[in-house]
């Protein structure tokens, strides 16, 4: 169980009241609505009634854990520690609060530690749709040093990004612990890879001991599903669905949970999509993923069909969703539109390696971005840029706008991805299109590490 736990504000009503209202503040609002949409449940953290749900009934009263002693704190700690029995935590609270820690097995502090209005922006940005960078079999930058290469995690090169989405067919053992991404992972099962097999490449189990070796606690982790890919007739698209389905119902059921488990949903034909979904609801899936969309990002009309459809379900209680590789800034009005939760997309590697294409921020352009042709163009006719993979990949001779090495590619891949956060960032909204030939999966391909 994964229960958030909300600190006690000063600003109170003046009567007696239902916990989750009697508190005013904007942060105590705000930190109780995002629990509510995250976790199984939640509970307030008081300074004088110690453990609160929400439902309880309190009268107004003063006092904060700021006004007592440190042995004060710590007691109690321990008595709200005790009425907690073995759930993942998450301290949504300020410090003297967090003493509670001392005291749990497993917890999470999500939020800034200091400063209000760096705790409402946190908020605030939690309330967009979350983008996940895809990493994939290749995911350093070798650096030369004093004579010697290194291998740089491309993480070090890109500024700002927390959240990050690799596949169990990637992760090397090892690597992913030894130099580990960091912020908040999503680990899916590389349907892709295995799309032509019967079957999917691991078992329940085979995954659930995957993920317990390589994810973080809070991590996203993916039930083994398989793809319906477009030329699948109604038989293999209705063995597929109930295979993945079949998977989902054991996999909720063993997997380890301190981890977040997803399923995700498959099908040419929407009805049979929804229907799966609510299934994967009613089983107990609290954020479901849409897959096989990535390479029919072209068919507008289809994939905003299926978000719509899917969001709708949301009438019957709350549930998170996640658009599988498709990140086209395009997209981003749609994924609000409809409340998408979160979303990937690898289009920046694609764009570097295949479509020789190096990114430059341009408000002008639909997409928020203008591709240069590095394969049609001199490096002198292209921007040059200032982000740290274009610094380092220049300084030892590999400029990201020329191609020539698989280096300078993915000091590009790296840049696109930089130049694409920034497009994000800086609040561009490219008008929505109807179905377009420049649409990302059909200028570059099918995606190939997203399900
Ligand atoms: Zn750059």
């Amino acid at each position: 169980m994964h229960i958030g736990l909300v600190g006690c504000g000063k600003k109170k009503l003046n009567y007696t009241a239902p916990a989750r209202e009697l508190y005013q503040g904007e942060l105590f609002k705000k930190a109780a609505a995002y629990c509510d949409r995250n976790y199984d449940g939640w509970y307030i953290l008081s300074a004088k009634h110690g453990l609160v749900h929400p439902d309880t009934v309190l009268e107004p009263y003063d006092a904060t854990l700021n006004d007592m002693n440190q042995s004060e704190v710590d007691l109690w700690a321990q008595e709200v520690a005790s009425s907690l029995n073995g759930g993942t935590y998450y301290i949504h609270a300020g410090k003297q609060y967090q003493h509670l820690k001392n005291y749990l097995a497993d917890y999470n502090i999500p939020v800034p530690t200091v400063g209000i209005g760096k705790k409402l922006q946190w908020y605030k940005e939690q309330e967009k749709p979350q983008f996940y960078c895809v990493l994939s079999n290749r995911d350093f930058l070798k650096v030369k040093k004093d004579g010697h290469e290194t291998k740089v995690p491309i993480w070090r090169f890109i500024d700002g990004q927390e959240n990050w989405l690799t596949s169990l067919v990637y992760i090397k053992p090892g690597a992913w612990q030894t130099d580990p991404v960091p912020g908040h992972r999503f680990l899916d099962c590389g349907a892709w890879s295995y799309k032509n097999d019967e079957v999917p490449k691991w078992s329940v189990d085979e995954c659930i001991e995957m993920y317990n070796q390589y994810a973080n606690m809070g991590d996203i982790i993916t039930s083994p599903d398989h793809l319906v890919m477009r030329n699948h007739d109604a038989t293999i698209e209705n063995e597929r669905i109930a295979l993945s389905l079949s998977n989902a119902h054991k996999f909720i059921k063993k997997h380890t949970k301190q981890f977040v488990p997803i399923a995700v949903t498959h099908g040419n034909d929407i009805d049979k999509r929804i229907a799966m979904t609510k299934q994967l609801l009613d089983m107990g899936y609290r954020y479901i993923a849409i897959g096989g969309v990535a390479g029919r990002a072209g068919n507008r009309k289809f994939v905003q069909e299926v978000i719509e459809r899917t969001c709708n379900l949301r009438e019957h209680g709350y549930f998170k969703i996640h658009v599988l590789g498709i990140s086209a800034l395009s997209w981003l009005p749609v994924y609000e539109e409809y409340g998408v939760n979160s979303y990937d997309g690898s289009s920046m590697f694609f764009s570097a390696f295949t479509g020789a294409s190096y990114y430059w921020l341009d408000p002008n352009h639909i997409s928020g971005i203008t591709k240069y042709s590095v394969k049609d163009l001199n490096a002198e006719d292209i921007p040059i840029c200032h982000c740290p993979a274009c610094v380092t990949m220049r300084k030892q001779g590999d400029d990201t706008r020329t191609m020539g090495s698989n280096e300078r590619n993915m000091g590009r891949a790296v840049h696109n991805i930089n130049v694409y956060l920034q497009a994000k960032k800086s609040g561009i909204k490219p008008k929505p299109r109807q179905v377009s030939l420049f649409d990302e999966g059909v200028s570059y391909g099918i995606n190939n590490s997203q399900t």
